[in-house]
């Protein structure tokens, strides 16, 4: 995915080392590269990453604006409408709810893009800045040295520059070299993706089933095609992706309630072990975190690319303005941006731990505020709307 380098720059010559090539670094390189300053981009070959994610609108417009997207339509799946079905056995069971685009007056609450095919589409931008270099290689140590961090790679060279962006996933290399904490939370639950074909399309329905474990997603990908998020218990879910094909689909058929017929698998199924944390400040010191280095949380209301996005646009809002001729400049920008993205990243975090507790809670006065809060989002107009901005994250 990325293109070998024989030349190096010179290492007094970057202003920024972005560390990760998953979908936020690669979003994070290419928006700064925009700005002209200069760039190297660590990227080693990774695992295919066989998520997908629904990004609405604001992040789209955020994805158009850096150059990164054009259409949307081209590379994904508009999502038009959203069903809820409560598919618990509960004593107290939330009404069905459909949200529509139309509603809210826009054609489409946002798309829904395979990973792979997003980074695919962002790959031949490499081409048109002269101050992007990626190199496919890790970070193995990262010290400190006056203004500058001093980067070693996997290959035993070195690379310096005023500001780094952490934007290596969970475990991030950067954010534990760097003295910024996290406060991890490992849940019970995992998820299993794949795509699937169904018998009758959802034409641009994302329909979630929630059960008591966690919900069961299906989301439009284009004709009959399906991408299936399920949510449940991690030893379930381990023990139905070794089963033979044919009897995971009687699985997926009978917890889609065989509303779309036969289900019928269009790939392997993969496991995602799921966790939550965000840190304990995004920046500092010439570090940047964006994407999951800095928070990871449940796929519950398609929330973690949304908000990785927001960072990215926040930290080149912020490298426009910079004045990188004054020595601090890093230190400044890290700790402006850290102070700039605590307050949505708490309270997506917040509002996603919400969700994900009240869909598992077995205790009745949280069946019942779910019921309510259901009923409520179904009957009230402006609880509607005001569901619906929540959802589509701010601009
Ligand atoms: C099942 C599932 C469904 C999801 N659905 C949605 C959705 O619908 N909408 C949404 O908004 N979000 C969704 N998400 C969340 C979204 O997928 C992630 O937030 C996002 O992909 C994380 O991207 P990232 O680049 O931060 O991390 P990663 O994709 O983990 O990338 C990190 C990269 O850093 C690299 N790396 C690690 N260490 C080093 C090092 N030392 N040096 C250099 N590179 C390094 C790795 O190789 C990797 O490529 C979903 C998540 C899951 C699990």
């Amino acid at each position: 995915m990325t293109k070998t380098v024989t030349t190096r720059p010179s290492f007094t010559d970057t202003d920024i080392i972005v560390v990760g090539g998953g979908l936020a670094g690669l979003v994070a390189a290419f928006g700064l590269a925009k700005s002209g300053k200069k760039i190297i981009h660590l990227a080693p070959p990774a695992p295919p990453d066989m998520r997908t994610s629904a990004l609405m609108s604001p992040s789209v417009e955020i994805l158009q604006q850096l150059d990164l997207v054009s259409d949307p339509n081209e590379i994904g799946e508009p999502l038009t409408k959203i069903r809820l079905i409560d598919a618990t056995s509960r004593l107290l069971r939330a009404p069905e709810a459909l949200f529509e685009s139309s509603e809210a007056g826009i054609k489409a609450f946002g798309w829904n893009f395979a990973n792979m095919r997003l980074a695919q589409n962002m790959l031949p931008l490499i081409k048109k800045y002269k101050n992007l270099t990626q190199i496919p290689l890790s970070a193995s140590q990262m010290v400190k040295k006056d203004h500058s961090w001093e980067i070693t790679l996997s290959d035993g060279s070195k690379l310096q520059a005023p500001l780094i962006i952490g934007a290596d996933g969970k475990k991030s290399f950067v954010r534990q070299n760097s003295d910024i904490t996290i406060k991890l939370q490992n849940h019970a639950q995992s998820a299993l993706v794949c795509d699937l074909i169904l018998e009758r399309a959802l034409d641009g329905e994302s329909v979630e089933y929630h059960y008591e474990n966690g919900p069961f997603t299906l989301v439009p990908a284009g004709g009959k095609k399906a991408n299936l998020v399920w949510v449940d218990d991690g030893g379930i879910l381990e023990k139905t992706a070794k089963l033979p094909a044919n009897e995971i689909e009687a699985i997926l058929q009978k917890k889609s309630q065989n509303l779309f017929g036969k289900l019928s698998l269009e790939t392997p199924t993969f496991v995602f072990p799921l966790s939550s944390h965000h840190a304990s400040e995004m920046g500092k010191n010439g570090v940047v975190l964006v994407g999951e280095s800095g928070h990871a949380f449940p796929p519950i209301g398609a929330q973690g690319l949304n908000l990785s996005l927001r960072d990215v646009a926040q930290l080149v809002e912020l490298i426009d303005d910079i004045d990188t001729t004054k020595p601090d400049w890093a230190k400044s920008l890290s700790s402006e941006y850290s102070k700039k993205r605590q307050g949505d990243i708490i309270s997506t975090n917040q509002m996603v731990d919400t969700l994900f507790k009240t869909l598992l809670s077995d205790f009745l006065p949280a069946q019942m505020l779910r019921m309510g809060g259901m009923w409520a989002l179904k009957s009230i107009a402006p609880l509607r709307k005001r569901a619906f901005e929540m959802g589509m994250g701010p601009r």
